[in-house]
């Protein structure tokens, strides 16, 4: 029998990038389905993305997900973008077919899939997103997307904050409203989901955004994007008031579970994946 060394190569183009935790989650999707796939954790310095590009067309990759800092200039060197991804401005996954490059965004997705997942109605609803950054923006346009009637965003910085109010209220067909997050901010009476799209409770675990858990009640749906945890502070502050939860290590599962299907046309081992990723974070 003819034995065949060569893999199919996949990987992720960031910086820093040595502790993105995707090789954990894909490798593991591609073993468990004996896929003869590769997933590398590639270092690509600003400026050097266009010959990064070039390079895995040259190999011949089946795909790559983009991460920091890259995430925004990739666009200008796809053939082909996803509409949501374009609104966001930022790609994350990108699979070639044909020798053509095309660029999606699975963050916000893998979060509404949570979401979905757990039967939480959306259409209609009304949500509160802590943060205006990369992911708060994905997420947003995904909710919107899915029926959202209006989101209510809060960041410390005035800026990003009316950025992407302004960008929901213009190219999607969502309510958008900015509050200043200026000290211990109060979760008004009508959310039904509120999110933490910061980065607090990443590195420290001791922190938790600066809200007033007194006004969550009950029926608020509260969602965390922190990748490393199933359960942050912030969550378990939630759980005490008796809300439904939803961890950002499966929203992270499921991005990358979208992303796998992209690349192979197979369902994903979602279970595998999340077994992976709390191995590798110890959970
Ligand atoms: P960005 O740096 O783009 O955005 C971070 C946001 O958090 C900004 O709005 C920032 O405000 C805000 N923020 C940070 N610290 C504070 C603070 N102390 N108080 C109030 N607001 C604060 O990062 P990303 O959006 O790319 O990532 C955010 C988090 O999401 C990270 O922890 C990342 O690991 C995680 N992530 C999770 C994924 C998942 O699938 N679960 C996928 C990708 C990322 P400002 O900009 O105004 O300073």
């Amino acid at each position: 029998m003819k034995r065949v060394y060569q893999k199919q190569l996949l990987g992720v183009f960031g910086d820093p990038v040595d502790d993105n935790p995707s090789v954990v989650i894909e490798q593991a999707a591609f073993d468990a389905e004996n896929l003869p796939m590769q997933y590398l954790t590639i270092q690509v310095k600003k400026g050097d993305l266009q010959k990064a590009i070039d390079g895995m067309k040259a190999m011949n990759f089946l795909g790559i997900n983009i991460t920091m800092p890259h995430k925004m200039e990739v666009l200008k060197y796809l053939d082909v973008v996803a509409e949501d991804a374009r609104v966001m401005g930022a790609v994350n996954t990108i699979y070639q077919r044909n020798g053509k490059l095309y660029g999606e965004n699975t963050d916000g997705k893998g979060f509404v899939m949570n979401l979905k997942n757990g039967n939480i109605p959306i259409i209609n609803k009304n949500a509160v997103i802590l943060g205006a950054g990369g992911v708060a923006r994905a997420i947003a346009v995904e909710l919107a997307n899915a029926g959202i009637r209006k989101i209510t965003v809060v960041n410390i910085f005035e800026e990003q904050g009316e950025a992407l109010t302004g960008l929901l209220n213009h190219s999607t067909p969502a309510c958008a409203e900015f509050e200043l997050w200026n000290g211990t901010y109060s979760i008004p009476e009508n959310t039904d989901i509120l999110v933490n799209a910061t980065s607090i409770g990443f590195v420290k675990e001791t922190e938790k955004p600066d809200i007033n858990y007194e006004s969550l009640n009950a029926n608020v749906v509260v969602c965390d994007v922190i990748p490393n945890k199933e359960n942050t502070l912030f969550l378990a502050e939630a759980k005490k008031k008796g809300c439904r939860t939803f961890h950002g290590m499966q929203m992270l599962v499921n991005q990358g579970a979208i992303a796998f299907e992209l690349w192979t046309g197979r369902k994903a081992p979602v279970e595998v994946m999340l077994k992976a990723l709390k191995e590798s974070y110890k959970v």
